[in-house]
C-alpha cells in the first residue's frame, strides 16, 4: 500500500525545484560538498543575549516607529560584517603611539551610510524624534547612526577582544547562523481537496507523529537535515495529499499516483 511505503521512507533526498539547472546529477554532487547550516568550529556564536536586553536597546535608541524589518536589517548588517567590526574596533582602540583617538571610525560611518542608502526616508526611524538634527543635510544622520551601531555591536558582544595593554587578543570570527536557521517542514502544496468528485474540503494532517519521515532537504545552496515530511487527507473523500504527488481515492477503490507539475520538491531517492 502506497501510504505505508511513504511512511517508512527515511532517506528521501528532496531538492527544491528553484535550484534546478540543466545538469541535474552534477548540481546535486556540488551541493553535497557545500557547507551546511551547522556551526563551523572557527565561527563566533550568534549573539547570546536575552531578548529583553535587545528590546531595551531598541526602545532606548531607535524611534518608537521603527519597524521590525529595519531592526532586523540592522542586526543582520552587524552579524554579516565582522571584518568591518574588527577594523572599527581596532581603530577606536588606541595601542601604538601616533594612533589618533576616534570615537567613531570611518569604517562604521561607511556602514551607517550604506544603511542610509538602503533605508531611504525610513532611516529617520533609527533616531529618536528629539535627537533629529534641525537640518537634514547630506551627512547629518551618519554620525548619530554610526554611534548607535557601535553601541549595538557592543551590546551584542560583536567586537574584537583586546588585552589590558591594548594589544589585539581575539579577532571577531564569522557569526554562526546555526541557531537562527528556520525549522523546515515539507507539506502538501494543495490546501483543499482537489478531487473533481469532491468539494474543496480542508485537508487534515495525516501522518502519525511516530511515522513522520525525516529527510534531507536541499534548498538553494543550504542543506537541512531531519526535515519532517507531512501528508494530508481529505476528511470527506479520504484522498491523500503529499508534497510531491496526490493519491486520489477513486470510487473504484484504486489509488492513483499523480505527480504534480506544480510540486515544489523532487524526491531524488528513497528505499522501502
Ligand atoms: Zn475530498
Amino acid at each position: 500500500m502506497y501510504s505505508a511505503t511513504f511512511k517508512i521512507v527515511y532517506s528521501i533526498l528532496l531538492l527544491a525545484l528553484s535550484s534546478l539547472t540543466g545538469n541535474f546529477p552534477m548540481l546535486l554532487a556540488l551541493l553535497l560538498c557545500l557547507p551546511t547550516v551547522a556551526a563551523m568550529p572557527d565561527q563566533h556564536p550568534f549573539p547570546d543575549i536575552a531578548f529583553k536586553v535587545f528590546n531595551e536597546f531598541v526602545t532606548q535608541n531607535f524611534s518608537s516607529r521603527v519597524s521590525l524589518a529595519t531592526v532586523l536589517l540592522i542586526l543582520f548588517s552587524l552579524t554579516e560584517n565582522t571584518d568591518l567590526l574588527n577594523l572599527h574596533g581596532r581603530q577606536i582602540n588606541l595601542y601604538l603611539q601616533g594612533e589618533k583617538k576616534q570615537t567613531i571610525s570611518g569604517w562604521m560611518k561607511a556602514l551607517a551610510r550604506a544603511l542610509e542608502d538602503r533605508l531611504g526616508s525610513n532611516v529617520k526611524t533609527l533616531i529618536k524624534h528629539k535627537e533629529l538634527p534641525k537640518t537634514l543635510d547630506n551627512d547629518a544622520l551618519t554620525n548619530p547612526i554610526a554611534m548607535k551601531l557601535d553601541t549595538m555591536a557592543n551590546v551584542l558582544n560583536l567586537m574584537p577582544v583586546f588585552a589590558k595593554s591594548g594589544k589585539l587578543k581575539n579577532k571577531l570570527a564569522t557569526v554562526s547562523q546555526h541557531e537562527i536557521a528556520a525549522v523546515h517542514i515539507i507539506c502538501p502544496a494543495s490546501i483543499e481537496c482537489e478531487d473533481m468528485n469532491c468539494k474543496p474540503f480542508a485537508l487534515a494532517q495525516d501522518t502519525h507523529s511516530r511515522d513522520i519521515p525525516k529527510v534531507t532537504l536541499i534548498k538553494g545552496t543550504t542543506i537541512y537535515k531531519r526535515v519532517p515530511v507531512l501528508s494530508g487527507k481529505c476528511s470527506h473523500c479520504d484522498a491523500n495529499y503529499y508534497a510531491d504527488h496526490e493519491g486520489l481515492n477513486q470510487t473504484s477503490g484504486r489509488r492513483n499516483k499523480i505527480y504534480l507539475n506544480s510540486a515544489k520538491y523532487i524526491k531524488l531517492g528513497h528505499h522501502i
